[in-house]
């Protein structure tokens, strides 16, 4: 799995302070979109078209960032 370098973030949380690339985290889970998809076609595909891409979170406090940092 590659390493994505992303552009380095300030953590707004004020106690962290963490400064630095955000960790890159799934949105959803695949599994349940798959699951969905299998049993219930409209609703997996809608899963899939909302949840999928990335978030970005503090690697130090775990915070959730801006998705487009
Ligand atoms: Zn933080």
């Amino acid at each position: 799995m590659a390493i994505t370098r992303l552009k380095e973030i300030i953590c707004p949380n004020q106690n962290c302070g963490y400064k630095g690339s955000p960790k890159k985290v799934a949105r959803g889970n695949a599994l349940v979109g798959i699951i969905l998809l299998l049993f219930f076609l409209l609703p997996g595909i809608l899963y899939f078209m909302f949840k999928s891409g990335y978030r970005y979170i503090c690697p130090q406090c775990g915070m959730q960032l801006t998705a487009d940092v």
